[in-house]
């Protein structure tokens, strides 16, 4: 039975749900290799929760993470939202639950989406959370803020940072990914305001995350544009997640991009380019392997509260960090690597591309 919450007249309920205590997603856990390959779902994956067991958590380790509207203004090849619900967050209702949070001491959020850019009610949850002391994070396609005018007006709603995702690095590309034509000036424009931002310390964070696919490894080059910024973004490279079988011929081929990173690395690390990797086997890394976030991942136990828009009701679910990696897996040959614990390992979905001369366990 759904939790009873107090509610206006007209509001939509909120649904609560916690992951299911389930050995095989323990990282820790062998039977975990046993699982398929699909992430954690609602109804599946997740028993019912409360408003209570909510806000036992630990909260002032946790994370808010608040997916406000689905719509969007691209069409990412890998993005599993396009066709899903429309309707926003009731956003009076979920600020109850997100005071009651703070109050509890949460501090930390990201407002995602869909593109929060775009969505009208944005600039108020933000100016919300900034009242509520929670500091928050924007994850965003970023193209919006080509007109500084409109990305000032989101800064001084209470954003204390931005996560942009390029999706390629020239405009043919971009096309590509998105199904929209962005011109170089465009894009450009947007990073350099963002980085202005940050040169003028209305931000705390400005990174730039980049899905790498197979139709961008080559464009990867338009990255050294960066060092050209005011402020420099973090850059947060994150292979492709295979959640379909037909996002296989997405993912790289890992001998190319192993060769292809190499040299890509040595570029960044001669501008000072700070940089992350995420979803990649730590041995194609080779030693740049301690740049992997995956591996804090796998052992990051702290709170996620995810609140998610639902057609009849908005959904508020719990989990930890490790639970992002859930939809990986290892070889057999991974069984004597010294870093198998801190490893994504290779994706069900791709491990047909991989073979045991590419991944070379680390010894001692
Ligand atoms: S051998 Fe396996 S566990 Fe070790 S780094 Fe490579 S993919 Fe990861």
């Amino acid at each position: 039975m759904v939790q009873k919450t107090h509610r206006r007249p007209g509001s939509r309920p909120l649904a609560f749900w916690k992951i299911r205590p389930d050995p095989s997603l323990d990282p820790t856990d062998e039977s975990r290799e046993r699982r398929d390959s699909r992430a954690p779902i609602r109804g599946r994956d997740y028993d019912k929760s409360s408003w209570n067991e909510i806000l036992n958590l630990d909260l002032t380790r946790a994370a808010l993470i608040i997916d406000a509207s689905y719509s969007c203004n691209y069409h990412c090849v890998y993005c599993n939202l396009a066709s899903t619900n429309q309707r926003p967050v009731d956003w009076p209702q979920v600020r109850i639950l997100v005071k009651a949070l703070a109050l509890a001491g949460l501090r930390r959020a990201v407002l995602s989406g869909g593109e929060p850019g775009i969505f009208k009610e944005s600039p108020r949850i933000l100016a919300d959370l900034a009242s509520l002391k929670i500091k928050t994070t924007v994850l965003t396609n970023g193209i919006w803020a080509k007109d500084e005018g409109r990305l000032e007006k989101i800064v001084r709603a209470g954003t204390s940072g931005f996560l942009v995702s390029v999706k390629a690095f020239d405009e043919e590309s971009i096309e590509r990914v998105t199904g929209r034509r962005t011109p170089d000036a465009a894009w450009r424009t947007a990073l350099l305001n963002f980085s202005r931002q940050k040169e003028l310390g209305t931000i705390e964070y400005f990174g730039v995350n980049h899905v790498l696919t197979s139709a961008t490894l080559e464009t990867l080059a338009g990255t050294f544009w960066l060092d050209a910024l005011p402020v420099r973004p973090q850059v947060i490279l994150s292979l492709v997640e295979p959640y379909t079988s037909e996002m296989a011929a997405l993912v790289p081929d890992p001998r190319e991009l192993q060769s292809r990173l190499a040299s890509l690395f040595d570029v960044w690390d001669r501008l000072g380019i700070d940089y992350r990797v995420e979803g990649m086997p730590l041995c194609l890394l080779g030693q740049r392997w301690p740049r992997s976030k995956d591996r804090q991942r796998l052992s990051d136990h702290a709170p996620r509260v995810f609140i998610q828009p639902g057609q009849d009701r908005d959904h508020v679910m719990a989990f930890t960090g490790y639970q992002r990696l859930l939809q990986f897996s290892k070889f057999p040959v991974c069984a004597g690597c010294a870093r198998r614990g801190e490893c994504p390992g290779v994706h069900k979905g791709v491990r047909h591309l991989y073979d045991e001369r590419l991944l070379r366990p680390f010894r001692g």
